[in-house]
């Protein structure tokens, strides 16, 4: 059983059936009749609009409450069958080998991600194949290099397709691997799929894990069991339902879990006169590496706005520590689900990782305003957190208005990038098999199980241990 259809449910149900395991049920809480990804299914403005004022977006939906202004705004999920994989933007980085290295990440499990899998090439060898197959996807090389602001950007991986002619796209969703004679998705044979089915509780017996309590469309709770549960309802629903079991069982001393990360993002977006396109890289989207020193990595993303004037949007991603004191935090009680509370906190090597990241746009903006000529205007950032200079600053609706040569800054609150993870890490509330190493017959994945971020977008990590968990399931790993 498989409990949320979003992009690491959805691998995990497809590789199953893949290998040709049976009698698998995914129970969903969201509907399942538009299965297209937001930027298929909506011109640029309104899918943008979406995601930034997600009260225009139907599914989305935010069963949880934060005590600061992080894990608020856009951030929460996209309640639908597909869930966040029919709105992310196909960026697909390995996870860094600095971030990878000991004691964080046990070492069967980095194996198998970087060197060999089952035998043959490794799990991110196989993913990055499969999404080139389906995206054409180019790898990154050292001929696509740009030189730029002093810093030497490669192309920015996206499983992405473009449909023809009319600008629109869509990134990789397991449902791709679904696909019907007419077009539709179906699921594959082996996979049942039940929509509106809310999981409000694993239910233990014995001290394993039996199945689920669901509520269905009309209100109503059944008990649903299964051999194997995993917990695939992103990182702070699944981390809920986790805390609620291992509380009842009696293996959590406070109905807690910490380890809640997100990336740490801040950039600019700077508006250049026609004058000063000649020397910018085409439009597009660049890297360049986080190296173990800064653990950011830095992008670049050229858009051309208007008739001879482009815009450019830089930005850092940086990892956030892994920290106890962050935590996914519920309020016991007899109705389900229990409350949920969300304390981001910053480990002291987070501060120094925002004011690193802010030396290094001020240094690439400095750099880049010389080399086109434009006046290098101070760069000032107003303190971490700050709602009003939050990541909406790169909407159109913003940008249009914004004089040209003059860089604004923002910096996004944690959670609202999407990336947040980490708070059932592999090897520690988990084994590296990817169980409840105290309730036997429970499992999970998605960025939740990542026992450190590092800089890179997550959900090429997540295709891959979720195929490894399909794999270990089906008997096969
Ligand atoms: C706009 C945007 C752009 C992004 N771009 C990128 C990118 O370029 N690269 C990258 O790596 N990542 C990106 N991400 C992040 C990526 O989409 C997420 O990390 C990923 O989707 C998380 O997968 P998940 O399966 O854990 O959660 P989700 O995809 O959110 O799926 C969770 C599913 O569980 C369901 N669910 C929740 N609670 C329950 C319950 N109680 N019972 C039953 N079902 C439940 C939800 O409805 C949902 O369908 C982006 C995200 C967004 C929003």
């Amino acid at each position: 059983m498989v409990v949320g259809g979003g992009l690491a449910g959805l691998e995990v149900v497809t590789a199953l059936a893949e290998h040709n395991a049976q009698d698998i049920l995914l129970l969903e809480s969201g509907p399942g009749d538009d299965l297209a990804h937001i930027h298929l299914s909506l011109p640029q403005d309104q899918a943008t609009e979406a995601v930034f004022a997600p009260e225009n977006d139907p599914w989305f939906h935010r069963p949880w409450e934060s005590d600061s202004a992080h894990y608020t705004g856009i951030s929460g999920l996209r309640r639908r069958l597909g869930g966040r994989s029919l709105y992310w933007h196909g960026v697909v980085l390995p996870l860094e080998d600095w971030a990878l290295s000991a004691p964080w990440w046990p070492s069967d499990v980095v194996a198998d991600l970087t060197k060999s899998w089952r035998g043959g090439p490794s799990l991110y060898e196989r993913v990055t194949g499969d999404l080139r197959k389906w995206s054409f996807l180019t790898p990154s090389s050292a001929e696509g290099v740009r030189t730029f602001g002093g810093q030497d950007f490669l192309p920015l991986p996206r499983a992405c397709r473009h449909s023809s002619g009319d600008g629109r796209w869509e990134a990789y969703t397991p449902l791709a691997r679904w696909r019907r004679a007419d077009g539709g998705p179906r699921p594959p044979a082996g996979v049942r799929v039940v929509c509106e089915a809310e999981v409000l509780a694993v239910h233990v017996h014995d001290g394993v894990a039996r199945g689920v309590l669901v509520r269905d469309a009309d209100g109503a709770t059944t008990t649903v069991t299964a051999d194997a549960v995993v917990l695939s309802a992103g990182t702070v629903e699944s981390t809920r339902l986790a805390v609620q079991a291992l509380t009842e069982h009696g293996s959590l001393p406070e109905p807690r879990l910490g380890g809640l990360a997100d990336h740490i993002v801040q950039g600019f977006v700077v508006r250049l006169p026609a004058t000063a396109a000649a020397r910018v890289p085409e439009p597009g989207s660049y890297y360049v590496p986080a190296d173990p020193v800064s653990r950011s990595y830095l992008r670049l993303d050229v858009r051309d706005t208007a008739p001879g004037e482009l815009l450019l949007d830089v930005r850092v991603t940086g990892e956030q520590f892994p920290n106890h004191e962050s935590s996914v935090e519920c309020v016991p009680a007899p109705a389900l689900p229990w409350r949920t509370r969300i304390h981001a906190a910053l480990h002291p090597q987070d501060r120094e990782l925002v004011a690193a990241q802010r030396e290094t746009l001020r240094a690439f903006w400095g750099h880049l305003a010389e080399d086109l000529g434009l006046p290098a205007m101070p760069m000032e950032f107003t303190v971490y957190g700050d709602p009003a200079r939050d990541n909406t600053r790169v909407l159109p609706s913003r940008t249009r208005s914004q004089a040209v040569g003059v860089p604004e800054t923002w910096t996004s609150l944690l959670g609202t990038e999407d990336h947040e993870g980490g708070s059932l890490p592999l090897g520690q509330t988990l084994t590296s098999r990817h169980e409840f190493a105290d309730l036997p017959g429970l499992y999970a994945a998605g960025p939740a199980v990542f026992p450190r971020l590092g800089a890179a977008n997550p959900s090429l990590t997540t295709l891959a241990l979720s195929r490894r968990l399909a794999a270990i399931l089906a008997g096969a790993g």
